[in-house]
């Protein structure tokens, strides 16, 4: 124990079961190293930090424009709206948007989010920039270049790219991660994008039990948006995505929010959506929440040796006080308001 240790009582969901305990929690130079059980249980809840598995910042700069149209017309690149939009925003507005976007997912308790980043290695560059001085790691997908410069390849459909074995061939070689788009609108593209082994799947809002079992079995985690699904009209149903059955055969499943130009970067708000519409297990919710980061090596769960990123919410300064059931109320009731303070090392 030195000075400058930081020691942060109360009742903290630990590990990977989010377990709620009373305890210490020790933190030095950025890290927890101890985590000391208590016996009262009147503290704070503390919380680890969430991961925002999926996400488009880049699109902050065309929130909630009057539009409408297929998926097609809205998102799919080369000449999707949303590409014209970005092809004819100057750079500083375009870190200005980002900037306010990754801000926002900070305040909201989320201390890192995987981007997928259009632009090239012009486009990794600026929301390299974007990001700079804010407790809120970007973990990122580039094309068209831009994948040498991040972690990886964000493929936005197996169907829509053109040469797809050398783009994906010449990243492995690079050493970097692939993720793709997958089963946004149908399941027709999922198997193929299966076949390439990828590191992620984002969305299978269509996918089939073998193709789940498939990604189970491959271990290639799922991301889920179900807010964007609704909001892009590619569900009406809490069938679509299969949340239950990707429980089921054992996927491994995160929350992202997708597109900032449709929807508002808030975990808080996604966790309340999934339970009220896909009526997951409050722990499974907040598993998929906060698992992206274990998923991509910075796992913010509260246990000794990870890097301290985690927050605390007082339920006696407001009518949480009376929950019989924390987990629950912490993943359908809580929000950015709740937040006491936050501890996000960098
Ligand atoms: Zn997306």
């Amino acid at each position: 124990m030195v000075s400058g240790d930081l020691f942060v009582q109360g009742n903290a969901f630990l590990g990977e079961e989010f377990e709620l305990s009373s305890v210490t929690i020790v933190v030095s130079n950025g890290k927890i190293t101890a985590v000391e059980e208590e016996c009262d249980r009147h503290g704070p809840w503390i919380c680890p930090a969430f991961f925002n598995a999926h996400t488009h910042v880049g699109d902050t700069v065309a929130m909630d424009l009057p539009v409408s149209g297929t998926l097609e017309e809205l998102v799919t690149p080369p000449d999707g709206l949303k590409h014209r939009i970005l092809a004819r925003t100057p750079r500083d507005r375009l870190i200005e948007g980002m900037r306010a976007s990754i801000r926002t997912m900070y305040e909201t308790g989320t201390a890192g989010f995987a981007d997928f980043r259009e632009g090239g290695p012009e486009g990794i560059m600026s929301l390299m920039d974007a990001a700079e001085g804010i407790p809120c790691s970007p973990v990122l997908f580039g094309r068209d270049g831009g994948e040498k410069h991040g972690r990886g390849l964000g493929i936005s459909g197996a169907r829509d790219v053109p040469d797809i074995d050398e783009k994906v061939q010449q990243a492995r070689a690079m050493g970097k991660q692939i993720a793709f788009h997958a089963g946004e609108r149908d399941s027709l593209d999922i198997d193929q994008a299966i076949s390439y082994d990828p590191d992620m799947l984002i969305h299978c809002t269509h996918a089939t039990r073998p193709q789940l079992a498939e990604c189970a079995e491959r271990e290639i985690p799922i991301v889920i948006c179900p807010r964007s699904n609704w909001r892009l009209g590619v569900t009406s149903s809490p069938e679509h995505p299969p949340v239950s059955l990707m429980y089921e055969v054992g996927c491994t499943v995160l929350l992202g929010t997708d597109n900032v130009m449709f929807v508002q970067p808030d975990m808080w708000q996604e966790m309340a959506f999934m339970s009220a519409v896909y009526r997951s297990a409050p722990r499974d919710i907040l598993r998929s929440a906060v698992g992206g980061s274990s998923v991509f090596g910075e796992e913010f769960l509260i246990k000794k040796g990870n890097p301290a990123r985690f927050f605390i919410i007082d339920p006696h300064i407001s009518n949480m006080r009376f929950s019989h059931d924390p987990c629950k109320t912490v993943v359908n009731r809580a929000g950015a308001v709740n937040i006491v303070k936050k501890v996000f090392s960098s």
